[in-house]
């Protein structure tokens, strides 16, 4: 024995919630504070059909109506990317799992490398806000910050406050009528994920229908104290 720790494997937080609960935002701030990686599969699925891949031609028409993409596909990719070196940091998932077999097939390959999921954080918000946030929201093409025509306006109108670009992206799948398809699909699928880890004894619920930074501090508050005990265990 030489009385030396085992490392402490790098943590895995999960973010919860329907569509513009404001899952990516404040994955994005997580990102900045903590220097994990934030891995959406929904940018690396666009990712994929932008370049055409395979995979990205099967789920081009799935993401257009606002249905899932199989359960194959989507873990086939996260599975890759989990293998880049740049997730020795800690990830942040968002958007993944969306299904009972997706969260399953996670924690197979957490276990395979000696990880755990270190806090499961549910966005907590009202239906009936869902449609008016995700149809006013554009990101910036050049650094990806995301914004919103009503509740978080660029300064200037069009230039990113961040990195000065004019190049804004709206979602193709951003309108009113694929986001109640991706409400269903999230009720039907998904919701029943937050029972899951609440079971696993790893969720938190967060009110996420005031001001972003209020439930970024939230949030913030949870993954301190995640990490925190993982680092003292
Ligand atoms: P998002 O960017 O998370 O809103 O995802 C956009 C779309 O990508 C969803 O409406 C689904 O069609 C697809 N998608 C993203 N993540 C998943 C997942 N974990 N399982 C199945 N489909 C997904």
């Amino acid at each position: 024995m030489d009385g030396g720790r085992t490392p402490t494997p790098p943590p895995v937080l999960i973010l919860l919630g329907p569509p513009g609960a404001g899952k990516g935002t404040q994955a994005r701030m997580l990102e900045q504070q903590y220097g994990m990686v934030q891995l959406s599969t929904g940018d690396l699925l666009r990712a994929a059909v932008v370049a055409g891949t395979r995979a990205g031609r099967r789920a081009r028409a799935v993401m257009e109506a606002g249905d899932l993409v199989s359960d194959e596909i989507v873990i086939a990719i996260l599975r890759d990317r989990l293998a880049h070196a740049d997730c020795s940091k800690g990830v942040i998932l968002d958007g993944f799992p969306r299904t009972t077999a997706q969260a399953e097939a996670l924690d197979v390959l957490l276990h395979a490398s000696g990880q755990r999921i270190n806090a499961a954080i549910s966005l907590e918000v009202a239906d009936t806000a869902m449609v008016k946030r995700i149809s006013g929201r554009f990101t910036c093409g050049g650094c990806g910050e995301g914004y919103h025509d009503t509740f978080k306006p660029t300064a200037k109108p069009d230039v990113c406050d961040k990195c000065g670009s004019t190049e804004m992206k709206r979602r193709a799948d951003d309108n009113a009528e694929t986001v109640a398809q991706r409400l269903s699909a999230y009720h039907a699928q998904t919701a029943s994920l937050i029972d899951y880890y609440e079971d696993a004894g790893a969720l938190t619920r967060i009110d996420a229908m005031g001001a972003i930074d209020q439930i970024a501090s939230d949030v913030s508050a949870v993954v301190s104290a995640a990490v925190a005990a993982d680092t003292t265990a």
